[in-house]
C-alpha cells in the first residue's frame, strides 16, 4: 500500500515552527517511502479563522522546499483539500454512528453545562454521567424525535463503558486509556458543522492516510479517534499513529512560546508576519537570514537524530536517514545558537556564487542593483565571517563606502613622525604597481617592508586602516585588489589627512 502521510493545520494563526516540523517529519517520512504528503486545511472552526493563515502556510513550506502531492494548489484525486469545502460530507458519518448505537443525540444547552461545570471542574461528558443528562439516552423516544426535528442538537460519542482503549504509537509504543477518562465529545456541533475529531477521523479515512504523524497535543485525542475508527466500520484500515515531542523553551521550561522567543531574541515562526487585525507581528527565520536548507537541517534535529555524529544532512540525506524509531520521547529544547551554526556551516559549503545570490535580498538600497559578478569576489572572502545573511552588509560596507571613521586607538599608536614617513613613501611604491591584484599589492607591500626592515605590524595595519577604518577583516591584499588601485590611493589620501586631523 502506498504510504500517505498529512501536514492538517488549523488557518487559526500563524503557522509556529513546531507545525513546520510537523510538516517536514511527514515529508520525510513519506518521501522515504516513495508515498505522498497530503496538505489538508482543517478550517471547520470560522470563528477562529484568521485571514492569510493559509497563504502564509503554503509559503512557509515552499520556502523550506517542503513538496506537497496533494491540497488545494496542488491537485489530488482526494480533494477538495479544504475542510470548509467538504462541510456537507461529515453529517452522514455522525448520523450512521446514530444508527449503529455509537453516538446519541445531546440537548444540553451551553448554560446548562456551564452550571455543571462550576459545581464540578472535573465534570466528563461521558460514560458516568451521561445518562443523568440531556440526551437520547435519558430521554424517551418522542422526547428525542421532537427535539430532533426542532433541529436544536449535538450529535456526541457514546464511548463504550468499562473498557481500554488502547493506542499503538510509534513513537510512544502502547498507551493505554480507560473508557472512564476520555470524553462523550461532539462530533456534529448544533450548526450542522464537523468538530475536528469528526472531520480529521473522516478525511484521513476517505483521503487513504496510512500515517498520522503530528504533535504530542494531539495524543489525548488519539483514544477518541480510535474509537470513531472502530464505531465506523473502519478499524482495519486505521492509520499508524507517531505523535512527535513538543518543542520546549530553551533551558527546557514549558512549551516554546512567543513570549519566551521574544524575550530571548529569537522568532518562533518560519516567515515574518503581521496579523490582519490585531496589533502583533512577529519576525521569521527567512527575513532573520536563514538560509532554508540549513533551517531544516536545524528543525530535523529538533526531535530526532541519526544516532551517529553526522549532523550535516541536506534533504536528501534527511529523506535517507530519517527514522521514527530514532524520533525522541521527551520534548525538544529549542537552542537558537545552534540554528545560528547550522547557518554558518551551509554558507561555509557554498560556492562564492552561491552565496552571492543569497545574500542579494537583503542588500541596503544603494546596493540593489550592484552585479552579481563583481559582488562574488568579495562574497569569497566574508562567507566565512557571515552567520545570518544580512551580516554580510554590515561587514561588507567598506567595499562600497569609504570609511568615515578609523579606529582612534590603532590611529594614535601607528601615526606617529616616522611612521608616517614610512606610510607616505609606501604610497608611491603602490603608485608604481602595474598589474594591479592581490599578489602584486602583497608582494610590494611586504618587499616594502622587508628591503626597510620595517615591522609588519607598523605598515600593515594602518594600510588596512586607510582602506577599510577597521582593524579586522580579510586579507588586506584581496580587499586592496576588490577596490582597485585609484580607489585605494584615494582612500590612502584621505586617511593621511583625517589622521593628522585625528592627532591633531
Ligand atoms: N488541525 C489540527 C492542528 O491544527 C491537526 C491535528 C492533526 O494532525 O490531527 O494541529
Amino acid at each position: 500500500m502506498k504510504v500517505r502521510t498529512r501536514y492538517a493545520p488549523s488557518p487559526t494563526g500563524f503557522q509556529h515552527i513546531g507545525g513546520i516540523r510537523t510538516a517536514l517529519y511527514a515529508y520525510l517520512f513519506a518521501k522515504q517511502n516513495n508515498g505522498d504528503l497530503i496538505l489538508r486545511i482543517e478550517d471547520t472552526d470560522r470563528t477562529r479563522f484568521v485571514e492569510g493563515a493559509e497563504e502564509y502556510i503554503t509559503e512557509s513550506l515552499d520556502w523550506l522546499n517542503i513538496q506537497c502531492d496533494e491540497g488545494s494548489l496542488y491537485g489530488g484525486e482526494f480533494g477538495p483539500y479544504r475542510q470548509s469545502e467538504r462541510k456537507d460530507l461529515y453529517r452522514q458519518y455522525a448520523e450512521f454512528m446514530i444508527e449503529n448505537g455509537t453516538a446519541y443525540y445531546a440537548f444540553d444547552t451551553s448554560e446548562e453545562l456551564d452550571v455543571i461545570r462550576e459545581k464540578d471542574p472535573n465534570f466528563k461528558y461521558g460514560v458516568n454521567s451521561r445518562i443523568g443528562l440531556n440526551n437520547s439516552l435519558s430521554l424517551s423516544a418522542e422526547d428525542t424525535k421532537a427535539k430532533v426535528e426542532a433541529g436544536d442538537y449535538v450529535i456526541r460519542i457514546k464511548v463504550p463503558a468499562g473498557e481500554t482503549v488502547v493506542v499503538k504509537d510509534q513513537v510512544r509504543g502502547v498507551v493505554e486509556f480507560a473508557s472512564e477518562e476520555i470524553d462523550d465529545k461532539i462530533l456534529l456541533k448544533s450548526d450542522g458543522m464537523p468538530t475536528y475529531h469528526l472531520a480529521n477521523v473522516v478525511d484521513d479515512h476517505l483521503m487513504q492516510i496510512t500515517h498520522v504523524i503530528r504533535g504530542e497535543e494531539w495524543l489525548p485525542s488519539t483514544p477518541l479517534h480510535v474509537l470513531l475508527y472502530r464505531s465506523l466500520g473502519w478499524e482495519n484500515t486505521m492509520p499508524q499513529f507517531a505523535h512527535l515531542p513538543l518543542l520546549m523553551n530553551p533551558g527546557g521550561k514549558g512549551k516554546l512560546s512567543k513570549r519566551s522567543g521574544d524575550r530571548l531574541g529569537f522568532p518562533v515562526f518560519p516567515l515574518a508576519w503581521q496579523h490582519p487585525t490585531e496589533d502583533k507581528n512577529s519576525n521569521g527565520y527567512r527575513e532573520m537570514g536563514f538560509l532554508p536548507q540549513a533551517f531544516v537541517n536545524f528543525l530535523a534535529f529538533l526531535g530526532w537524530n541519526p544516532g551517529t555524529e553526522q549532523e550535516i544532512f541536506d534533504m536528501q540525506a534527511l529523506i535517507n536517514a530519517f527514522s521514527i524509531e530514532n524520533v525522541s520521547k521527551s520534548g525538544a529544547q529549542f537552542d537558537f545558537d545552534k540554528a545560528k551554526w547550522f547557518n554558518q556551516q551551509y554558507i561555509l559549503q557554498m560556492n562564492a556564487k552561491d552565496f552571492a545570490k543569497a545574500v542579494m535580498p537583503f542588500a541596503p538600497e544603494a546596493q540593489k542593483d550592484f552585479p552579481i559578478e563583481k559582488l562574488v569576489p568579495i562574497a569569497e572572502m566574508l562567507k566565512e565571517r557571515t552567520v545570518l545573511l544580512p551580516d554580510f552588509w554590515e561587514q561588507a560596507t567598506y567595499f562600497f563606502n569609504q570609511p568615515e571613521e578609523y579606529d582612534q586607538k590603532t590611529v594614535k599608536k601607528k601615526w606617529k613622525d616616522d611612521n608616517k614617513d614610512r606610510l607616505r613613501a609606501l604610497k608611491t611604491e603602490i603608485e608604481a604597481i602595474e598589474t594591479f591584484d592581490s599578489a602584486s599589492v602583497e608582494n610590494c607591500i611586504k618587499s616594502y617592508i622587508e628591503d626597510n626592515s620595517y615591522s609588519f605590524g607598523d605598515i600593515l595595519l594602518p594600510v588596512r586602516l586607510m582602506l577599510t577604518g577597521v582593524k579586522g577583516g580579510p586579507s588586506v591584499f584581496d580587499i586592496a585588489e576588490v577596490l582597485g588601485k585609484q580607489e585605494c590611493l584615494n582612500r590612502m589620501d584621505l586617511a593621511f589627512e583625517r589622521f593628522e586631523q585625528m592627532i591633531g
